[in-house]
């Protein structure tokens, strides 16, 4: 093994390593908790998800390899070959054990967490049953102030249940790009804060919700979908595709019943690798908006009056025709909406295109 714990290969240039006794092949520049994973999937860890850069901090993903002093964290480890690793003895999980009884005592509230919060919200929840551990061993001093005065709609700050893992904080800045949150203090005045401590409003922040979705304690949640916490029913997730724009981003659409709950990134899409914008993740209440037209409208002495669909048809093709035979065709312009679903949309442009023989046809879905 080098000094850097790269692999040198084998003899037939495929390394391998010892894991949990069995020999496993790797890649080369793989982690070891990339490499258990992929074998076992059972190391566990708070501060990982696999979109961002290894950060070592929750050191839950504790590995033990054959020679080393002390357990290393496998998620900041390179495989090498030839490595002998144990991801289970009793030693590692009395030490996980422990740790994540450090981590429930960050939760005043208890670690019973609303699955509504986010997508990685159970995590935390998760980890505490499969330890059986609760925060009272270590219950007195807690890092973190909740923001619950943040006037924005969409992301509940609640840092009571922070345990400082800084998904948050990493997902915004290497995965947006946008640095509006970040760290201040240190020990237990760590605090997850904007520039200023102000609002998030008033921060770089463009509400992608993406700090929601991979926080896993639910201290930052999605209070769109915490709206509907009380309503009746299982939540169902729907992977459909976001209308909002030509990307195609993939998203789980959340429902209780037949109405819409809220909506999730999904973590597998091929367009997004779980990103979503503001649009995407949080504007979606106007499905089922009061005030939205349930009946077509035609306008009759200068006033729009709710009509039948045969006459709102009637109306539509008498100006289409009109248009077409005063004008000519290229006179029609289609515009679709975004808001639309995309079998309308298809529908819009096939009607113009082959109705009416002009490619003038637009979406906002082209931008
Ligand atoms: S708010 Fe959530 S994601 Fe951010 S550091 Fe705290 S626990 Fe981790
Ligand atoms: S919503 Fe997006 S931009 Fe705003 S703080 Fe979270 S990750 Fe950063």
């Amino acid at each position: 093994m080098s000094s850097d714990g790269s692999s040198n290969g084998s003899s037939n240039g495929s390394p391998t390593l010892t894991l949990d006794g069995k020999v496993v092949p790797f890649e080369t520049g793989e982690t070891l908790y990339e490499v258990a994973r992929r074998h076992t999937s059972d190391v566990p860890t708070l501060c990982y998800d696999e979109r961002l850069e290894a950060f070592g901090a929750c050191r839950l993903c504790v590995v033990e390899i054959e020679g080393f002093r002390s357990p290393v964290a496998s998620c900041t480890t390179h495989a090498a070959h030839g490595m002998n690793v144990q991801t289970k003895t009793e030693k590692l999980e009395k030490h996980r054990k422990t740790l994540m009884e450090l981590v429930c005592s960050e939760n005043p509230r208890g670690v019973e967490i609303d699955p509504m919060r986010g997508h990685a919200s159970q995590e935390m929840t998760d980890l505490a049953q499969r330890y059986a551990v609760d925060g009272t061993r270590f219950e007195g001093a807690q890092s973190g102030q909740s923001h619950p005065d943040d006037p924005n709609p969409m992301i509940l700050r609640d840092y009571d249940h922070c345990i400082s893992c800084y998904r948050c904080v990493r997902v915004c800045a290497e995965q947006e790009g946008d640095y509006a949150i970040s760290i201040a203090n240190r020990g237990f005045q760590t605090q997850i804060t904007t520039e200023f401590n102000g609002f998030l409003k008033g921060s770089e922040c463009t509400f992608c919700g993406q700090c929601v979705q991979t926080c896993p304690t639910g201290a930052l949640a999605d209070n769109r979908a915490l709206q509907h916490t009380r309503e009746p029913g299982e939540v169902e997730l729907t992977r459909s595709i976001c209308p909002f724009c030509g990307v195609g981003c993939s998203v789980d659409i959340m429902s209780k019943g037949d109405k819409l709950v809220g909506v999730r990134p999904a973590m597998d899409g091929p367009a997004n690798e779980g990103a979503l914008c503001v649009k995407g993740q949080f504007g979606w209440e106007w499905v089922q908006h009061p005030e939205r037209l349930k009946n077509p409208m035609v306008r009759k002495d200068g006033v729009l009056v709710e009509a039948s669909w045969d006459e709102a048809l009637d109306r539509a093709a008498e100006g289409f025709r009109r248009v077409r035979d005063t004008h000519g065709r290229h006179a029609i312009y289609g515009v679709a909406s975004g808001r639309a679903p995309h079998e309308s949309a298809f529908s819009v442009q096939k009607f113009i295109r082959a109705g009416f023989g002009t490619n003038q046809i637009d979406n906002c879905s082209r931008a």
